[in-house]
């Protein structure tokens, strides 16, 4: 890396005073609201349109932490898209509406709860614009009757300072049975994904996840090919006895599933066979290495697949023929639940 020079600059994404720390590939923006993230320089500079800031805003702010882990790869002229489309913004301007009234709800943890939402802060939730925009959102919910709550009608509020009281909102019965309805699988574009989540199953992962979340029309041979679906994981750490909740939650909310046998989790077997249960589709992958019987280098035996589930028709893998996987992986899809 070398000495490293800091200026101190304005986030390219959300315009709030920031620090670059220039390196000679790509520089590091420290941004106390979006933490810190990398940008291509130079002639990689990439340039952002309102549209791409308020889902690089949202993605920041969401899910990036202060202390630099999760930080995106290089955000660049060649792949500002695709880490755009990756994180699967609301599409259209209902979508939007609808992903604030999933958020309110999910966040509803009894009958009567109340979800605080900050300023200046809470838009970036939501994948909006600006504050004006998230008011507006909430203004429409509330005249459907989905929520009550102060501050809501409150289309006066000039957001321009810190420390303005949070907004709190309440959502009524016919919100939740609304949300309801968002959430359930015939309206779903979800895709569980199951997997042993390992150095070794990253780059499976990216291509899972391109085959999920690409675009249908986009070249076959490209990276950017896939059923247009979004997609959830949950990283997660070896559960035994039990599926964590939030886990069974959103299995039940999804159109179908991917499980990959590979590493023989016992966590994978378990939501593969109760997504199963629930009449989910399931597309079950596997490298061919741990498909099959084999030995590891330290002298380890494997048994392979599960008697059982090597009846199924597996998708099997191997890291360097990931392209052909992607591709077979998109079709299986289109063949099971069609592209969306
Ligand atoms: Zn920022």
């Amino acid at each position: 890396m070398g000495s490293q020079k800091r200026v101190n600059i304005n986030c390219p994404i959300c315009g709030e005073n920031a620090t670059k720390i220039m390196c000679l590939e790509a520089d590091i923006i420290d941004c106390p609201i979006c933490h810190e993230y990398t940008i291509g320089n130079g002639l990689k500079t990439p340039e952002f349109s309102e549209y791409d800031k308020s889902v690089l805003k949202t993605y920041c702010y969401r899910y990036m932490k202060s202390d630099g882990e999760h930080r995106p790869k290089p955000i660049t002229k060649e792949t500002k898209n695709e880490i755009i489309n990756s994180i699967n913004p609301p599409r259209t301007l209902i979508d939007k509406i609808n992903f604030v009234i999933k958020y309110l709800a999910d966040s509803t943890k009894f009958f009567g709860d109340t979800v605080e939402i900050s300023r200046p802060h809470g838009h970036r939730l939501f994948f909006c614009k600006d504050e004006e925009e998230l008011q507006n959102i909430l203004e429409a919910i509330k005249q459907q009757g989905y929520i009550t709550g102060n501050s809501v009608s409150t289309l006066d509020v000039i957001v321009t300072s810190q420390g303005l009281p949070s907004r709190k909102i309440v959502m009524t019965s016919k919100g939740l049975q609304y949300a309801e309805t968002l959430f359930s699988r015939t309206n779903s574009t979800q895709c569980f994904v199951a997997m042993w989540f390992d150095e070794s199953t990253q780059q499976l992962y990216e291509r899972i996840q391109n085959a999920v979340t690409g675009n249908p029309k986009a070249d076959k041979n490209s990276n950017g090919y896939g059923a247009n679906y979004s997609i959830m994981k949950i990283d997660e750490k070896d559960h035994i006895n039990y599926i964590p909740a939030e886990i069974i939650s959103e299995i039940k909310r999804s159109k179908f599933m991917i499980a990959d046998l590979s590493g023989y989790r016992g966590g994978v077997y378990y939501e593969a066979g109760f997504a199963d249960g629930l009449g989910i589709p399931v597309i079950l992958t596997c490298s061919k290495e741990w498909f099959e019987e084999h030995t590891d280098e330290h002298g380890n035996k494997f048994n392979g697949v599960h008697f059982d589930l090597k009846q199924k028709n597996i998708l099997l893998w191997e890291e360097n023929k990931l392209d052909e996987f992607q591709r077979k992986l998109v079709a299986r899809i289109g063949e099971v639940v069609g592209f969306n």
